[in-house]
């Protein structure tokens, strides 16, 4: 009995370490693994891996105007909407503050930025209700990359080179002046969705 509760504990403290408590998502930590194993088995045995890293648009004027625990309520409504218009295999996770991440085994560019692109429009119509008289508007920045073929490294490397350029592409989303999807193609090249 003490060996099964001994167990019972580890697993929910390893399940703790890779959980965000807010969202309930996986968090930074679990992503990292996730991917580098997705990208093993990707190099192994062919086939697309792409990545979106996702922004909150203003976010801090949630907070300054409505108090923290409406921003954390913001946040777990759109939480639960990234959850619920993604496929089952694709991994959500909190990155960090108001920052989610979005990994999408099998998924080209295209695909991944049309993905970005219906996300982005159904947050925009989420339209976060902070106070039952308002309605805040809330949107999203989106940046996405993908693997491409000829990406060579480590597994950790090609990791590492994914998020940074989504989230390259993620800052020329905000410096076009948000709520958009941006992509950032294998030559190098900034494009926008839609
Ligand atoms: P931008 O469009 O440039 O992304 O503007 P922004 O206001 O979203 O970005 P900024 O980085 O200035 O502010 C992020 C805010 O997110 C500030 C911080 O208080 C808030 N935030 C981060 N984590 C949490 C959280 O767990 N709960 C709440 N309520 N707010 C959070
Ligand atoms: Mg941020
Ligand atoms: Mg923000």
């Amino acid at each position: 009995l003490y060996q099964d509760r001994l167990r019972a504990d580890l697993a929910y403290s390893i399940s703790l370490a890779l959980t965000d408590p807010l969202t309930g998502l996986h968090n930074q930590r679990y992503l990292r693994g996730h991917l580098r194993s997705l990208i093993a088995s990707v190099r192994a045995s062919g086939g697309s891996l792409a990545a979106m890293m996702l922004d909150l648009d203003h976010f801090k004027a949630i907070n300054d105007l409505y108090g923290h625990p409406a921003g954390d309520a913001a946040l777990r409504a759109v939480a639960g909407c990234i959850r619920a218009h993604v496929r089952l295999f694709d991994t959500v996770a909190r990155y960090g503050g108001e920052e989610f991440a979005v990994v999408m085994p099998g998924a080209t560019l295209a695909d991944a930025v049309a993905a970005a692109e219906r996300l982005r429009r159904e947050i925009a119509t989420l339209a976060y209700q902070p106070v039952s008289a308002e309605r805040h508007p809330l949107t999203i920045s989106i940046g996405v990359a993908a693997l491409s073929g000829e990406s060579s490294g480590g597994d950790e490397e090609l990791a590492d080179g994914l998020m940074r350029h989504a989230d390259l592409a993620l800052y020329e989303a905000k410096r076009q002046g948000r709520n958009r999807v941006i992509a950032l193609e294998a030559d190098g090249e900034m494009v926008s969705a839609g």
